[in-house]
């Protein structure tokens, strides 16, 4: 027992101090890949190198535009290292958890050049909603109100759609000692009969879709939805096939949505705590 006490001593304090300090983030980390736009020449060798099809190329008239799915995107590094110029490079950058899957989505157009290469930027949509929409109005004063009900403390329940567990495996490192999520007032809960929020991975396969669909129901209003990982926002790399039917709101109504294969236990506190209010989203 004597050991036990002396070792917890010399241990000391191990709990992250994020979100209220900044995270400390390995060196070797790869997050999201940022893209410089206007020095981009030529987004082929990205493109062809993505495995997930998160940079799609469309080209007609003499332009060319391109498409970055972040929420497609599996942070790979694959189109940094076939692109091999600045213009693409492979960040540190974890906190991507937004309010709208349109958020996600980044588009450039260029005109083309004889060679096949991009010319001068001629526009980016970052994919912003626009602020003065009144859906939108509408559905951030929901979204308030909601957080002033679930106050300060939050129970989740986690649903497993489909994942192949990557994403479950960040979401248990949430309850250990060093991220100890319950130092927020958060927990874990069995049922979503106790639930305020689900955490939903996997691309929604269809024996998990009436099971996703009960268990939205069962839990009470007022609820957020939170999809996690690549494949909980857009289906993945398994998209839409036999087996599955894409995205969590393929099938419910999702609030924020958290991307990376899996994300890291930082982006899920980011979501989290931005579904809640207490956390801002940041800029892609
Ligand atoms: S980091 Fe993302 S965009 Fe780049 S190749 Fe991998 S999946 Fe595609």
């Amino acid at each position: 027992m004597f050991h036990i006490f002396k070792k917890a001593a010399q241990t000391h304090l191990v709990t992250i101090g994020y979100p209220h300090a900044p995270a400390q983030i390995s060196e070797s980390f790869r997050g999201a890949p940022s893209f410089d736009f206007p020095s981009w020449r030529d987004a082929r060798p990205a493109a062809d190198a993505c495995p997930t099809g998160a940079i799609r190329i469309e080209e007609s008239a003499g332009r060319r535009r391109v498409t970055m799915d972040y929420g497609l995107c599996i942070y790979c590094g694959q189109c940094s290292e076939a692109d091999g110029t600045s213009a693409v490079k492979i960040t540190r950058n974890f906190e991507l958890g937004v309010r709208e899957r349109s958020e996600l989505i980044v588009t450039a157009e260029y005109p083309l050049e004889q060679d096949g290469s991009q010319g001068k930027l001629a526009g980016l949509n970052s994919g912003h909603a626009s602020e003065g929409e009144t859906k939108e109005h509408l559905e951030r004063s929901v979204h308030s109100r909601i957080q002033q009900v679930l106050g300060r403390s939050l129970a989740i329940r986690e649903v497993d759609a489909g994942s192949c567990n990557g994403c479950e495996m960040e979401i248990g490192a949430l309850n250990s000692p060093v991220y100890d999520l319950e130092r927020l007032g958060i927990h874990f809960v069995a049922s979503p009969r106790h639930a305020d929020m689900l955490l939903v991975t996997g691309p929604v396969t269809r024996n998990m879709e009436l099971a996703l669909l009960k268990t939205y129901r069962a839990t009470p209003e007022p609820k957020m939805v939170v999809a996690v990982g690549a494949c909980g926002i857009s289906g993945g790399i398994f998209g839409l096939n036999y087996a599955t039917i894409g995205g969590v709101d393929a099938v419910i109504p999702v609030d924020v949505f958290i991307p990376g294969c899996p994300p890291r236990p930082h982006a899920l506190l980011h979501g989290i705590l931005l579904a809640l209010g207490r956390m801002e989203q940041r800029a892609i």
